[in-house]
């Protein structure tokens, strides 16, 4: 999963996109980075590992040039966390100079890849993203819009993306609409983004929310929507509605937290907790969802749990603190709140099952009588093909275990999940327009060939073994 964006017209548009970055932290941690190109089509580049303040210093930013940039933050699904596979890729090819920043997963990544180094292609990554930019660079259409469309008949999956070939940017969004790409204005300065967050911390209002299919061209102020891509049934992710997107975001063409509070609500409506004393968030994913199960079933809304922010991605364990170390060092209760309590707990989603289970503990260390726990969407018994980077089958919980032997693992009083058509009627729109391929194992796609993805992740060094 990742966050982009893209700027154009603006004489600080690196700037923006630097800003915009911030606000797009959430959706990848692992890598940021920002190419900005001047009108003369030369691209500047800097990419780092770690958080946005970490790779971005004042000098850094002093050194771009020109009135189109775009970003990215990353968050590894296809490719392992290094820094050749820090995005925006930026190459020179025929046409000038090509920069793209990607959010998704292309699910025939391997067989493309296969393809392109039998022709003889050399890649510098493993990322799924790079096969695109060998794609259209060997599109023999004059028009660079020719050449991107060229290039993404050829690739499946999800894909939202902010593309610039010389000073002009694109902004695509794959014909499912899994990913979320807003377009906003900041003044006479159109701005592209992952979520309206990022849009509201550089004073952009938003236009439109880009619609699945879109093929938007951006020159200097001049927005060009060209042919949409072949249609397709839309697939949005409804899992960026539950966990992924900022709740002060709107995507989908929704309110990321009225939806949540909408879970919560339906949650305490389909799972109730009767005679509970309190009910309570795992901050901050499940904030809105607790709050909209506090207010249907009229228990109170407590804050139990504290999350420590300073605990960066890379945080090594000291010894001492124990079996539990990495819930121990993210949360910690509040034992005035808990003792002797009957509370319940909202998560937004259980995925392993480990920090779950090491909350609880804390939670009955704390003193609560007994933990009832609800969870904001249906149980988790697929992987996640489109770029959000579930493990694999075999640790997913809910995949190999029933709801009654995972209440047994978490060591609750009582276990409720939220229904898979309750979840997708907390949205305002038609119910029809989501993936959740995985709560329900009906994906939008034909999935990628077996173990496709692994033999991605493990690219380079297959390659010297002569296996991709
Ligand atoms: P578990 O009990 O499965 O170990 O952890 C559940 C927690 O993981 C939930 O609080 C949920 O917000 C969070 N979560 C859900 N999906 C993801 C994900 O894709 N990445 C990360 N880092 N956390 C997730
Ligand atoms: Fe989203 Fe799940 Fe579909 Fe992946 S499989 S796109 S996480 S709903
Ligand atoms: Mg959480």
């Amino acid at each position: 999963m990742c966050g982009i964006i893209g700027v154009s017209n603006h004489p600080e548009a690196a700037r923006l996109a630097y800003l915009g970055l911030y606000a797009l932290q959430h959706r990848g941690q692992e890598s940021a980075g920002i190419v900005s190109v001047d009108e003369a089509g030369v691209a500047r580049t800097h990419r780092g590992m770690g958080l946005v303040s970490d790779v971005f210093g004042e000098g850094v930013l002093d050194s771009f040039e020109g009135s189109t940039a775009i970003g990215h933050t990353r968050y590894s699904t296809a490719g392992s966390s290094v820094l050749a596979n820090a995005q925006p890729v930026l190459v020179r090819f025929r046409g000038g100079t090509l920069a793209l920043a990607h959010n998704g997963n292309l699910t025939n990544a391997a067989e493309l890849r296969r393809e392109l180094v039998d022709a003889g292609a050399i890649f510098a990554s493993t990322m799924d993203s790079e096969i695109l930019v060998h794609l259209i660079a060997r599109s023999r259409r004059p028009d660079p819009a020719d050449q991107i469309r060229e290039a993404l008949a050829r690739v499946e999956g999800a894909y939202s993306l902010v593309l610039t070939v010389n000073a002009q940017l694109y902004a695509i969004v794959d014909p499912r609409g899994f990913r979320p790409l807003l377009l906003g204005k900041v003044g006479d300065a159109p701005v592209v983004a992952s979520e309206s967050c990022a849009l509201d911390i550089v004073g952009a209002r938003t236009v439109c929310e880009l619609e699945p299919g879109s093929f938007v061209r951006i020159d200097g102020g001049r927005i060009d929507y060209l042919d949409p891509l072949p249609p397709a049934p839309p697939a949005h992710c409804v899992f960026e509605l539950v966990y992924f997107s900022r709740p002060d975001s709107l995507i989908f063409g929704e309110s990321v937290d009225q939806f949540r509070r909408n879970l919560g609500r339906q949650l305490a409506r389909e799972q109730p907790a009767e005679g509970c004393d309190c009910v309570f968030s795992v901050p901050d994913s499940s904030n809105a969802a607790a709050l909209g199960f506090s207010d249907e079933s009229k228990i109170p809304l407590e804050h139990a749990l504290i999350r420590n922010h300073y605990v960066g991605r890379t945080f090594i364990h000291p010894a001492q603190a124990g079996r539990d170390a990495k819930v121990k060092i993210k949360y910690n209760p509040v034992r005035e709140v808990l003792s002797g309590k009957k509370v319940v707990i909202v998560d937004d989603s259980i995925v392993r099952g480990t920090t779950s289970r090491g909350l609880v503990e804390m939670v009955r260390r704390a003193g609560a009588r007994e933990v009832h726990f609800r969870v904001a969407s249906a149980p988790i018994v697929g992987p996640c093909y489109y770029g959000i980077d579930t493990p694999n089958r075999d640790e997913l919980i809910a995949a190999t275990h029933s709801v009654e032997e995972i209440k047994t693992f978490l060591g609750v009083d009582s276990l409720g999940y939220l229904s898979l058509e309750g979840m997708v009627q907390a949205s305002v729109r038609e119910p029809g327009r989501f993936c959740h391929a995985c709560f329900s194992k009906v994906y939008p796609t034909s999935v990628p060939l077996e173990a496709a993805k692994l033999r991605l992740e493990a690219g380079r060094e297959r390659t010297h073994k002569g296996l991709v």
